[in-house]
């Protein structure tokens, strides 16, 4: 029978707009997806999910037409199921045991729907906590995930935004054409009915700063704070004009408000010819915008498809969007005019080189085929550095940081799960 698709905004239409590319599934499909589900008493798609959600209970309840018991039963595990279920890379699903003799169940899809059609039908009435009081500096997937299950257990959780909006990296790293923006609110906005505090505009520099909130009676700090500065390659004319890197791109694309971005090219002041280097999700979605914006995209990387860091599905859609997706392509350089601005981007071609060199198979560059693809604005994506403040910070008394950060690189489900693991540690130290 195979995995339903879900529905897509057809290419030719999604590349006028920045408007959310998948649909999701429509009613009927969830009942019979639902169905198909064999209910594992001892469920390897449970064992799956870094979150541990019970995914055979909630399907069960879905399939019983109860959505907002199904969310219910999602939130158990995960305070952010409207986010994965459209950015989660559904590890669950390679473990569904249907994987072996048909396809596996389309459990992120249905997660999806629970969670957008359930909302509609839950009522929560705002809580008020009592406990200690704790800090949350940043406000992306492992913050607030953080600060939903530290306020499930009746802490009084604040947490600190640098932006104007919450959201970090979901909300000004992700365009809205893979998470709207009234989706991200949605959750967020569940997530203060459990008594969470945000105050927005609130930018801590300075260790001073943080460490000056346990006088102020807060009595542990977490720092989520994402990302730091990006990370450098070792290339030659990084800085030559037209050179952005990902999350500045990003940042604008989203801050600027896409719609008036198709209105008003000069909100992003790119050229025609764009090449992005690097092979994860903030690359691909760069690329997508350009796409948006006609203009030509290339995205290069020196591996195999394969070991690209953004999901299967995202690479599909960004194809047939008109992306060129150049593996095996190695960046050198990147080369300017006499105007300092850069003119394309100096690359190598890669190959398998002879497996029985060494036993294995390794990717080597091919002599003297060096080539140079025109671009008159190249965006770096190669990641984050971690922040600086976290090291200065890094094993002070009261203060915690997890283990992983949501950086571009990172994928949503193991942030949140990072948020669920140092909440439990924060919850410990302050019950001794
Ligand atoms: S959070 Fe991700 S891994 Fe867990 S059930 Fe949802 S889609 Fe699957």
């Amino acid at each position: 029978m195979g995995q339903p698709s879900v529905v897509i905004q057809p290419p030719e239409k999604r590349l006028g707009n920045f408007r959310e590319v998948s649909l999701g599934y429509p009613k009927k499909i969830v009942g019979d997806e639902a169905q198909r589900c064999p209910q594992c008493a001892d469920a390897l798609c449970t064992f799956g999910c870094p979150l541990g959600v019970d995914i055979p209970s909630f399907i069960r309840l879905l399939r019983e037409g109860k959505t907002a018991e199904a969310l219910k039963k999602i939130r158990e595990q995960n305070p952010l199921p409207a986010i994965c279920g459209r950015l989660c890379p559904a590890p669950c699903e390679k473990a569904c045991i249907l994987t072996k003799e048909d396809a596996p169940i389309g459990v992120r899809a249905l997660e999806r729907y629970a969670a957008d059609a359930g909302r509609e039908r839950l009522t929560a009435r705002p809580h008020v906590c009592k406990g200690k009081k704790i800090a949350i500096i940043g406000s992306g997937p492992t913050g607030l995930t953080a600060a939903a299950e530290l306020a499930k257990q009746d802490f009084q959780v604040t947490i600190f935004e640098a932006m104007e909006e919450p959201g970090g990296l979901l909300r000004y790293g992700i365009p809205e054409f893979r998470l709207p923006a009234d989706v991200l609110n949605g959750e967020i906005h569940s997530l203060q009915n459990l008594g969470i505090e945000i105050k927005t505009n609130a930018l801590f520099s300075k260790r001073e700063n943080v460490k000056r909130l346990f006088q102020e009676g807060f009595a542990a700090i977490l720092l989520t704070l994402g990302g730091g500065r990006p990370v450098f390659p070792d290339m030659p004319g990084l800085n030559l004009g037209g050179v952005y890197f990902a999350q500045e791109f990003l940042m604008r694309a989203r801050h600027f408000k896409a719609e008036r971005i198709m209105r008003d090219p000069y909100a992003t002041n790119i050229g025609n010819r764009i090449v992005v280097i690097g092979s994860n999700h903030a690359a691909l979605d760069c690329a997508r915008i350009a796409a948006r914006l006609g203009r030509e995209a290339t995205v290069v990387f020196p591996h195999i498809e394969d070991e690209m860091k953004a999901v299967q599905l995202e690479l599909r859609e960004a194809k047939a969007e008109g992306v060129k997706i150049d593996p095996l392509t190695k960046p050198l350089a990147i080369v300017g005019n006499d105007k300092s601005l850069a003119r394309g981007v100096k690359c190598q071609h890669m190959d398998f080189a002879d497996p029985h060199s060494n036993g294995q198979w390794q990717l080597i560059p091919v002599v003297e085929s060096e080539f140079t693809i025109e671009a008159d604005t190249v965006i770096v994506a190669l990641g984050q550095q971690r922040n600086e403040m976290i090291e200065e910070l890094v094993g002070s008394e009261g203060v915690f940081v997890p283990e992983q950060s949501a950086s571009t690189e990172g994928n949503v489900v193991n942030a949140i799960a990072a948020g669920k693991k140092i909440a439990f540690q924060i919850s410990e130290y302050l019950k001794k």
